[in-house]
């Protein structure tokens, strides 16, 4: 099993208490571009994300493309990923 998380992002990005929400935001959407330790953000990060018009599904996953979802439909599309 490889370890998905990615300690030296984790190392250098650590949140400093406290953090405002737009901090947070933003640890999040780079966290999920940088570390595989988690794919979903939590529901405040995910209100904030689709306020900007990003794409969160009900599970909390930030993705591109269009619907569904390809973490919880992980065969829909073939090829990438
Ligand atoms: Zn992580
Ligand atoms: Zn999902």
């Amino acid at each position: 099993m490889k370890n998905l998380i990615n300690t030296a992002w984790h190392e250098k990005n650590k949140l400093k208490m406290p953090t405002t929400l737009a901090e947070r935001v933003k640890w999040h959407e780079a966290h999920l571009k940088a570390c595989r330790c988690r794919k979903d953000v939590p529901p405040t990060i995910a209100v904030e994300l689709k306020k900007q018009g990003k794409r969160v599904c009900s599970r909390g996953h930030l993705y591109r493309n269009s619907p569904p979802c390809p973490i919880c439909y992980p065969g829909y599309r073939k090829g990438k990923q």
